[in-house]
């Protein structure tokens, strides 16, 4: 990933470098000094700060839990991103995730900056109780660095609203009398979190494929086939047909992805194919996406693994292996588990046509490279799993105001704001020959050089 975040950001540079009409007053020299200054900002994060949490264990045992916050930057705004709980974060990773959480900012027009946090450890592997002691080691280590208009953490992979109702509660008890609302977002709507917001990644990853085929797609039906564009040939053949989906990762982002999916009426979809850490479901007259999030819900978030859960759940399915799914003959691949899941070993054995990037960095530079040459659509995460960020900066705003929106006034502004930004980058996407990445990445470096220019930055 971090290759080609990289690599794509200095296209980017190098193709505004060129360009006489982006940020005209700059000339010459002063011209290549700026752009070498705006690429040192952009390539390394402002602060990484580190610690290693002392936790008791329930059965006597000290454990030294590595763990992180990075700012990447904060030209835009407070730092925001998640915190991810996982046995493999490491520094490098929770870097580029800052870095993407700067450009999906930039690309969304949400006013903050990119952070992210990671917390090196498997949640399964500790009870509620020690998770509990884990979660506020984790303020308490870094309470100087983050806070509602400094850095305001979130959920990512393995935590969620149970981990940010006890943060902000920690992060309350340590800043007595201050405003605490706002310091993290994801939490349960009890607390002071947003309807909407468990939802709002899943939903917003679905939209922007809906949005694509169902709406931008046919409305430019005329212009797009005349078009030698490879992009929008393969578009133009997923119109108005039936399509199989298939959708890898079935936790927060993965479920809400495939029930959108399963209730959407206006486009013909079927989804055929499920999976998460253990296996793949497979059913090709369609799966029953209602009873299997009911069944996660009881079972640790775990899909059924045997005959007998299948029965258990009332869900006919065959079971495959859990990395089956990616190679399978589906028109549309949902990505929602973890990163550089298509990659140099399995490009050439992925059949389908459009993936949508719900997890961060799930296809590696090669593979990425690779499914673009063929013409393959690729929403990329940047864009597509906006949709946790988006609600987030209105659970903030929220907490700011202690004013609440309704559950539809919060999908009405988390969808115009992913509608904005398609509108804004489609046109280019179907008039260049870039892969959609890129132009989103030329998008946001647009968008943050102007402002890292303005407020002086760039000498
Ligand atoms: P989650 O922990 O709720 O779910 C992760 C899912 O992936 C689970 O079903 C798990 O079983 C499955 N999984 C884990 N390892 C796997 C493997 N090796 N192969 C296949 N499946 C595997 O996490 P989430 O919140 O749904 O996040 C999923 C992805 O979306 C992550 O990349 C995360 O960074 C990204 N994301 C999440 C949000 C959000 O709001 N939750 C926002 C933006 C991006």
């Amino acid at each position: 990933m971090e290759e080609q975040t990289r690599s794509i950001v200095q296209q980017s540079l190098n193709a505004l470098l060129e360009s006489e009409s982006f940020l005209p007053d700059l000339q010459g020299d002063m011209r290549k000094k700026a752009f070498t200054s705006l690429n040192a900002i952009l390539s390394t994060p402002n602060q990484i700060h580190k610690s290693f949490l002392r936790v008791p264990l329930e059965g006597g045992e000290v454990v030294r839990i590595p763990s992180y916050r990075v700012h990447h930057n904060d030209a835009l705004g407070p730092y925001k991103g998640g915190i991810r709980f996982h046995e493999s974060v490491n520094e490098e990773e929770v870097v580029n995730l800052a870095f993407l959480m700067t450009l999906k900012n930039a690309l969304h027009n949400v006013p903050f900056g990119g952070g992210k946090g990671g917390i090196v450890l498997n949640p399964k592997d500790f009870s509620d109780k020690e998770l509990h002691r884990i979660c506020i080691k984790y303020v308490r280590y870094f309470n100087n660095v983050i806070g509602p208009d400094k850095d305001i953490p979130a959920p990512d992979v393995g935590s969620g609203e149970r981990e940010m109702d006890w943060m902000m509660a920690e992060y309350k008890k340590i800043n007595h009398g201050n405003p605490y609302l706002g310091s993290f977002t994801g939490k349960s709507v009890a607390n002071g979190g947003s309807l909407g917001r468990r939802e709002a990644t899943g939903k917003g990853v679905y939209f922007t494929f809906r949005y694509l085929l169902h709406d931008y797609v046919p409305a430019h039906e005329k212009e797009l086939s005349s078009s030698t564009n490879p992009f929008a040939k393969s578009a133009l053949e997923f119109i108005n047909r039936p399509l199989n989906v298939a959708i890898q990762g079935f936790g927060n982002v993965g479920s809400v992805t495939a029930l959108e999916a399963y209730r959407c009426s206006y486009i013909q979809n079927k989804v055929v194919a499920v999976s998460d850490r253990n296996v793949t479901l497979y059913n090709p007259d369609g799966l029953d996406i209602p009873a299997l999030v009911e069944f996660t819900a009881h079972n640790k978030g775990d899909l059924p693994i045997s005959d007998v859960q299948l029965k258990e759940a009332g869900v006919t399915a065959t079971i495959e292996g859990r990395e089956d799914i990616l190679t399978m003959d589906v028109d549309v691949l949902f990505l929602a588990a973890l990163e550089n899941q298509l990659n140099d070993q399995n490009k050439t054995e992925i059949k389908a046509r459009i993936i949508v990037e719900g997890a961060n960095a799930p296809t590696t530079q090669e593979a990425d490279d690779y499914l673009s040459q063929k013409g393959v659509v690729i929403i990329p995460d940047i864009l597509a799993n906006a949709g946790g960020v988006i609600v987030s900066y209105l659970e903030w705003l929220q907490g700011r105001e202690t004013q609440f929106f309704t559950e539809e006034e919060v999908y009405n502004q988390l969808l115009s704001k992913m509608k904005n930004t398609m509108d804004i980058i489609l046109p280019q996407y179907f008039g260049d020959p870039f892969p959609l990445r890129q132009n989103c990445y030329i998008h946001s470096v647009i968008r943050l050089s102007t402002v890292l220019y303005r407020q002086g930055k760039l000498y």
